[in-house]
């Protein structure tokens, strides 16, 4: 069995499952097909190109997973959070403390900061980022 995509005079669409295509064409030859919304008869198969766009996502996806994974997370930091470079432990500490509204920061700590952080037990993530050491 094969489906089909089928529209009608009307512009209706709607899957019609068939043998093949000769077995859609008797059906449309003998009358028994017909639109559900309209009853047209006048059907005719949508090109729905299924096969040849599936292989076109693959080719695709091989072209975005050859970014870096770096890359990606590089993206989703700049996007998603604020940079607030060198005074990342002050920022994080504020908002440990309330001081601050709560949100997605990022940026550089010294190893003394991040000792400091640690010791007020700030939650934070340490990734290693070439591009944040500015
Ligand atoms: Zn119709």
């Amino acid at each position: 069995m094969i489906v089909f995509d089928l529209k009608c005079a009307n512009n209706h669409t709607f899957e019609g499952w068939f043998e093949g295509r000769s077995d859609f064409e008797s059906e449309k030859e003998s009358g028994r097909l017909a639109c559900p919304i309209c009853g047209d008869q006048e059907l005719g198969i949508v090109p729905t190109g299924g096969y040849y766009s599936k292989g076109h996502d693959r080719k695709g996806g091989q072209t975005s997973s050859g970014d870096s994974f770096v890359k990606v997370l590089t993206d989703y930091f700049e996007k998603n959070f604020d940079n607030v470079g060198k005074k990342f432990a002050d920022e994080a500490i504020k908002m440990h403390f309330g001081e601050t509204d709560l949100k997605n920061i990022r940026g550089t700590v010294t190893d003394e900061e991040e000792k400091e952080l640690n010791e007020e037990g700030v939650e934070f993530i340490k990734i290693p980022m070439p591009k944040l050491q500015s």
